[in-house]
């Protein structure tokens, strides 16, 4: 029996990355789960790929579904065709996200407005959606990705920004949804090792292996992050063991906060 057992569970951004890691997390605890990404094609590869059994609660399904989470129509469809196909919507993990990084005075408004979209548009617009089904069934869990670059990263003045604005924004669920049975809690990672660092490593012109093992001498636990770590993290937050839990921002880092 898994803690997950007869739940419905979205991840945005879940083709690849952290939001792998937590869907195949829910669906190893027996959540049927949609993954929502831009390229719908990706989204159903990787849902393919996803565990699933046979339980009391029924057979888990799963669905990859094309969505951009800082579209409004896209979403709702999305939205619609999550409990359309999988009956329900329980959890929401809004982890979708692009970095545009640049220095202040080079940073376009394309930067600052791609940014902002997709982090804090993208976790409004899925939560207006999902928080319909959850304040009607008195039930829900919603987790934001956010980052330790919220307390401030050169370079990343639109990243930090929407960062930030994801911790006041759980915050305000927190007191909004609770009288609903609607927890909502952000997890801020440090570096954590998905395309999104070693695209970072590619901009400033290191080797992936190089960049990370500078990242895990910097740490003091001495080593980068991975998916598990987060998803680990995100399972607990989704659970009903963390019922008293919501508003909350957990940082996920070997303690990278506590010597930046
Ligand atoms: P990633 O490997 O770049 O994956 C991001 C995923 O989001 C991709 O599948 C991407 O789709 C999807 N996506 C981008 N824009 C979207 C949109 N408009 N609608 C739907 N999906 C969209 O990133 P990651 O490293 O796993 O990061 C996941 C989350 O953790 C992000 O919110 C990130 O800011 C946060 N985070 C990451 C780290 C880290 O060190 N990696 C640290 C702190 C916080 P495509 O493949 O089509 O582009």
């Amino acid at each position: 029996m898994g803690r997950f057992d007869g739940r419905v569970a979205v991840v945005t951004g879940g083709a690849r990355g952290i939001g792998r890691g937590i869907a195949s997390r829910f669906a190893d605890e027996g959540a049927s789960v949609a993954i929502l990404d831009l390229d719908e094609a990706q989204a159903a590869e990787a849902a393919g790929q996803l565990a699933s059994s046979d339980s009391a609660d029924g057979t888990q399904r799963h669905v990859g579904i094309g969505c951009d989470v800082s579209e409004t129509a896209s979403v709702q469809a999305a939205v619609d065709r999550v409990v359309a196909e999988l009956g329900a919507l329980h959890i929401l993990v809004n982890n979708a996200g692009v970095t545009r990084d640049n220095l202040l005075f080079k940073m376009s408004d394309d930067d600052w407005d791609m940014v902002i979209g997709v982090h804090l548009r993208g976790a409004f617009l899925m939560t207006r959606a999902a928080q319909k089904h959850f304040v009607e069934q008195k039930y829900g869990k919603v987790v934001c990705l956010s980052s330790v670059s919220a307390l401030g990263n050169r370079g990343q003045a639109n990243y930090a920004a929407a960062k930030m604005g994801i911790q006041g924004f759980v915050r305000t669920l927190g007191i909004e949804l609770g009288p609903f049975g609607v927890t909502a809690n952000a997890i801020a990672p440090g570096f954590i090792a998905t395309d999104m660092t070693d695209a970072t490593a590619a901009r400033i012109g290191m080797p992936v292996e190089e960049f990370r093992q500078a990242a895990a001498d910097r740490n003091p636990v001495r080593r980068v992050g991975y998916p598990d770590d987060i998803a680990a993290a995100a399972a607990f937050l989704c659970s009903d063991e963390a019922s008293y839990i919501t508003g909350q921002t957990l940082y996920v880092d070997g303690g990278a906060k506590l010597v930046s």
